[in-house]
C-alpha cells in the first residue's frame, strides 16, 4: 500500500499484539533465559506508534517489573524524549531479546535467532515509520550486518522487515551514554533528528504479493511445557493495559 498505510485497523493489530504477548510470555526457546527470568519484558507504550526504539535485553530492574527501560538507562532515554517533545507514552518500546540474561551477560546470537520473530511480528504489528535501534545488539540484527554503532550512528536508511518497510535510526545506547559525556552529547545531537525523521512520509511499502509469510511465524516452541515440582509462577504485571 503506498504511502505507509495500512491494510488492517489499529485494533485488529492492537489485538494481535496481545496474542503475541501471550505466546512469548509462555515461550521456553531459550531454556536458560526461561528457567531464570521472572518476566518476560515484551515491550510496552503505544500499539499504534509512529516511532519504535529497540534496546539488547531486559536488565535486572526490567525483569523484576516486567516493563522495558525503567532503570537508569529508561530515566535517559524519558529525559531524551523529553528534549524533543514527546512522552514513552507516544511511543513503543522493546528490546532485542524479551528475556533477561543472567548476570546481564550479552545476549547469545541462539537466543537473538530464537527471540528475533517476537520481534520482527512487533514490527509487522505496530507498523512505525522510524525504528530507532539503541546500541550494537538490534542495530545489527536488523541490518542483518556486522557494522558497529559507531560507524552507523545518526544515519537513517530505509530497510524492509517482513513486510514493512522502516526508517531505520541506529543511535547509541543510553546506557553507554550514562557514564561518557562525549557519548551523551553525540547520543543528544543523533536523538535531535528524531521529529525531522518523524515528519518524513512512510517509506514506499513493498507489495503485498513479495511477501514471504512463513518469515514472521512465531511457532508454538516445541520445547515442553514446564512444570517441575520446584517451580515458583513467574509474576506477570498487567502488560495488556499498557499497549
Ligand atoms: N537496557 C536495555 O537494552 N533494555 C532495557 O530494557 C533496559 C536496559
Amino acid at each position: 500500500m503506498p504511502g505507509g498505510g495500512s491494510a488492517r485497523p489499529p485494533s485488529e493489530r492492537r489485538e494481535a499484539l496481545k496474542e503475541l504477548l501471550a505466546q512469548a510470555r509462555s515461550c521456553e526457546r531459550c531454556s536458560e533465559l526461561a528457567a531464570s527470568r521472572r518476566t518476560v519484558v515484551f515491550g510496552a507504550g503505544n500499539a499504534d506508534a509512529d516511532l519504535m526504539f529497540v534496546g539488547e535485553a531486559p536488565g535486572a530492574s526490567e525483569d523484576e517489573q516486567g516493563l522495558p527501560f525503567v532503570g537508569r538507562a529508561g530515566k535517559l532515554l524519558d529525559q531524551l524524549l523529553a528534549e524533543i517533545g514527546m512522552q514513552r507514552s507516544e511511543v513503543f518500546v522493546c528490546n532485542t531479546l524479551k528475556c533477561r540474561p543472567p548476570g546481564n551477560r550479552d545476549p547469545l546470537p541462539v537466543e537473538i535467532e530464537n527471540c528475533q520473530e517476537y520481534l520482527l511480528r512487533q514490527v509487522e504489528l505496530i507498523e512505525p515509520k522510524v525504528i530507532c535501534t539503541l546500541g550494537n545488539f538490534s542495530t545489527k540484527l536488523l541490518r542483518r550486518d556486522p557494522t558497529g554503532i559507531t560507524r552507523l550512528h545518526g544515519q537513517s536508511e530505509v530497510i524492509t522487515l517482513g513486510r514493512r518497510a522502516v526508517r531505520l535510526y541506529p543511535i547509541y545506547h543510553p546506557a553507554a551514554a550514562l557514564y561518557t559525556p562525549r557519548m551523551l552529547q553525540t547520543l543528544r545531537e543523533d536523538f535531535a533528528h528524531l521529529p525531522e525523521l518523524l515528519a518524513m512520509p512512510a517509506p514506499e511499502q513493498p507489495p503485498a504479493e513479495s511477501f514471504d509469510a512463513t518469515e514472521l511465524t512465531v511457532a508454538d516452541g516445541e520445547a515442553p511445557a514446564s512444570g517441575g515440582e520446584d517451580e515458583q509462577p513467574a509474576p506477570q504485571p498487567d502488560q495488556l493495559g499498557l499497549f
